[in-house]
């Protein structure tokens, strides 16, 4: 089958389209033909080396599709299932063993495997963000930076769910618009204002209850200011680069501030929660209370290509990859 590898850490070159040897399911786990993995910022990370791996491995850890053989054990799956899952490493590949475990099975009458793809990672990470690291009480007002991005729009549209008062930041006017059709009460452009006197303006002067900080190195600081009192950080990714290291005075200073740095394996512990976030979004994806935007759909063999536009600030929503 084919697989990209990294064989040793760098830019988009140093993905290769190789050949690798179909793995076998062993006990507890599962075979799954892909029909789609999706790309995320953490690719980028890991590709580069700043999250170290050892190398080679194959890269991703997204993706949706059917069951094709079972090894010892495994009993509430079967070969035809649709499954989808996030956070198992080989998923650039046409097809990936994971543990049955953190396959989460989908309806695909309701989802198509793309968008179930599309959903898990990003989806699965506004859910947590929204529901339980900082969850949004009715009439809340939270900062959302990249609103226009993979996991920005899902935030978005669920932070409306939970009733709050949405302010987003983007990179560019037609961002701004796509985070406004998802529910942006506000979209500050980050790049041309200064988005903590605006969010101040937009909040007569009183802050955010939260910020939900993606972008890291570039936002974090000012958006410690525009934070009320008591009010929560939430910086969940570092897409500028990583935020260096903080003196805890500093959230003395500003207003007896909460901070917390979060990650998805750490909300889908086990898997009850694993269920109960993807469910919760294939439910509203079947209703059509959440849409998910595919902004940019790559052959495997081109994921450099996806990195480079990714990297490049270039996408909005999600990239998927079709074997
Ligand atoms: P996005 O689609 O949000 O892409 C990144 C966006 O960040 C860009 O489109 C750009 O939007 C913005 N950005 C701002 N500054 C830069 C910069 N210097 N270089 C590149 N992009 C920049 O990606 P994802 O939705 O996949 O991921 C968003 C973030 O969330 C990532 O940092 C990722 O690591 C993190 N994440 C964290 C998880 C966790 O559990 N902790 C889980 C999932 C994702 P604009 O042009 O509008 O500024």
């Amino acid at each position: 089958m084919k697989a990209i590898r990294v064989n040793e850490n760098g830019g988009p070159e140093v993905l290769s389209y190789e050949d690798v040897e179909v793995p076998e399911p062993g006990p507890g786990e599962a075979r799954v033909r892909l029909a789609a993995s999706g790309v995320n910022f953490i690719d980028v990370y890991q590709r580069t080396g700043l999250y170290p791996l050892e190398t080679p491995f194959t890269l991703g850890q997204e993706g949706a599709g059917e069951v094709e053989a079972v090894g010892e054990g495994v009993e509430e799956l079967s070969v035809g299932d649709h499954v989808a899952f996030a956070g198992v490493m080989g998923a650039y590949a046409e097809q990936i063993v994971a543990p049955a475990e953190r396959l989460v099975p989908f309806n695909v009458t309701l989802v198509e495997a793309r968008v179930a793809a599309a959903v898990m990672l990003q989806g699965m990470t506004a859910h947590y963000l929204t529901h339980s690291a900082f969850p949004i009480e009715e009439g809340q007002t939270v900062l959302v930076h990249a609103a226009a991005g993979g996991v920005g729009l899902l935030m978005c549209q669920l932070a409306k769910m939970r009733g709050a008062y949405v302010i987003g930041t983007a990179g560019s006017e037609e961002k701004a618009e796509l985070a406004r059709g998802a529910g942006a009460d506000e979209v500050i452009l980050y790049t041309e204002q200064d988005f903590a006197e605006e969010t101040k303006r937009l909040t007569s002067g009183e802050g955010v209850h939260c910020v939900y900080d993606s972008v890291g190195k570039t936002t974090f600081d000012k958006g410690l200011d525009v934070l009320r009192l008591r009010g929560h950080m939430v910086l969940y990714g570092a897409s500028s680069g990583p935020v260096p290291p903080q003196d805890p005075q500093v959230f003395n200073q500003k207003g007896s501030l909460f901070f917390t740095r979060p990650k998805l394996a750490d909300y889908t512990a086990n898997r009850e929660e694993l269920l109960w976030r993807a469910q919760s979004l294939f439910t509203w994806i079947g209703q059509n209370n959440l849409s998910v935007r595919i902004g940019g759909t790559y052959k495997l063999s081109e994921v450099d290509q996806a990195h480079r536009d990714l990297e490049g600030r270039k996408t909005t929503g999600k990239l998927i990859l079709i074997p």
